[in-house]
């Protein structure tokens, strides 16, 4: 086995796994570390909603660049990444309606199908919702969910067929520096030597920015979800939704319908926390909230719920690009929001990685420099996570 290569990627969740798929198919040598298995963090539970609704236009271009990937898995990465198409409706407030309105022009100007539509016609479209809260919602027909675990997987095995190597068991307990340069790491199976070092760690990413000496705000969130066994009166199914009045989201999968709150998601827990297991009160409060929205669920059945942690910023957007050390790049900190724009962030920054600036979106206002500069990003919806 080498020890060393062009470029290497610390952890193998859709990131590190998107990247090293970008960077293999321009012929670098990259290697993945990562200390468990692959989606072993954030990716393996996320619950990998698709859509491109988002207050700033950074991310819809991401999420939209990243799109293309999903309907064509096949063709571009190979393998599956289980896309299903549900559409999404985005349900605001009423005071969050003229924000809607902006965001959705914002989009349709990306080229992205996204429509304002009437509490009417989310009636037609989902004749079970509660729909006297609010005015306008948006949708988007083309939108749903992938499997987060087989997206991941897809591309690490694209990454390998194109000469990467992945090591599972292999920490990270150190990174290696040459004066002002990144030269490798340590692992708890020896050292690695490359001259670009990538954080790609998910919301254990804080503790390897201090290990390369880097002071940055960076945080862990926890967050729960649960699947439910849905009543047989909401046929055939319902629309992947994002419900801010009720601080709630949901998606269809086969007979179930998977729930999370967008509210008391604890921050600055440890991330090896207990994941197998929902906190206490969280299933009550997400039973309680999505009876409120779609009433006859009160029929449905537990079926179970766990939770992930990611790692999270003070403005809730990642930090991309390079910081502290020459050769020491960050591709972490997705804020619980990461999956859907795997693909393309991959993308921008192999592009900023070997040519020195992201093409296909314009990523520099994720740069981990901001926080110093005091450019925090900042989006059209006030005070709600997601
Ligand atoms: C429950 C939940 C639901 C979510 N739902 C959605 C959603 O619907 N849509 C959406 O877009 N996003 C969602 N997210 C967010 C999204 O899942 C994450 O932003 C994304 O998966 C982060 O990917 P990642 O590769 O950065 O991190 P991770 O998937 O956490 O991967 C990091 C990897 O690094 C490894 N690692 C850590 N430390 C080391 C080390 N020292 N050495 C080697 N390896 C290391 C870990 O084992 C892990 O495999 C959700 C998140 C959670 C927790």
């Amino acid at each position: 086995m080498s020890k060393t290569a062009d470029v290497i990627i610390i952890g193998a969740g859709v990131h590190g796994a998107s990247l090293a798929f970008h960077l293999a198919r321009r012929g670098v040598k990259v290697t993945v570390l990562e200390k468990r298995f692959v989606a072993a963090g954030a990716t393996g539970r996320s619950s990998g909603l698709v859509r491109m609704h988002y207050d700033t236009e950074v991310d819809s271009r991401l999420a939209w660049e990243s799109f293309r990937y999903f309907l064509n898995w096949k063709e571009l990465v190979g393998g599956d990444c289980g896309f299903k198409r549900t559409g999404f409706i985005q349900i605001v407030a009423r005071k969050d309606a003229d924000a809607l309105r902006g965001n959705v022009v914002m989009q349709q100007r990306v080229g992205i199908p996204s429509f304002l539509i009437t509490a009417e016609d989310v009636r037609r479209l989902a004749p079970s919702f509660v729909t006297d809260d609010f005015d306008i919602a948006a949708y988007e027909p083309e939108s749903g969910f992938a499997m987060p675990g087989d997206t991941a997987s897809a591309l690490i095995n694209a990454a390998r067929a194109q000469g990467a190597s992945l090591l599972q068991d292999h920490a990270v307990s150190g990174i290696i520096a040459s004066g002002d340069r990144v030269t490798g790491v340590k692992t708890s199976q020896g050292s690695f030597s490359a001259p670009v070092v990538v954080n790609a760690a998910g919301a254990w990413a804080g503790q390897l920015n201090k290990l390369a000496g880097l002071d940055l705000p960076y945080d862990t969130w926890r967050h729960d979800t649960m699947f439910v066994v849905r009543p047989a009166k909401i046929v055939p199914s319902h629309p992947t939704v994002i419900d801010f009045p009720r601080e709630l989201y949901f998606r269809p999968e086969g007979g179930l319908t998977l729930v999370g709150l967008e509210d008391g998601n604890p921050l600055g827990e440890s991330p090896d926390g207990d994941a197998d297991h929902a906190k206490p009160g969280f299933v009550e409060r997400a039973i309680e909230r999505i009876c409120e929205r779609i009433p006859v669920m009160e029929q449905g059945s537990l079926h179970s719920a766990h939770g992930g942690y990611d790692g999270i910023t003070p403005d809730q957007h990642p930090m991309l690009g390079l910081a502290g050390l020459d050769g020491f790049y960050l591709d972490c900190g997705f804020s619980g929001t990461g999956f859907k724009i795997g693909p393309a962030v991959g993308l921008c920054m192999s592009e900023l990685i070997l040519d020195g600036a992201a093409s296909t979106v314009d990523i520099s206002s994720l740069s981990p420099l901001r926080f110093a500069q005091g450019k925090l990003v900042s989006g059209a919806y006030q005070n709600i996570w997601h």
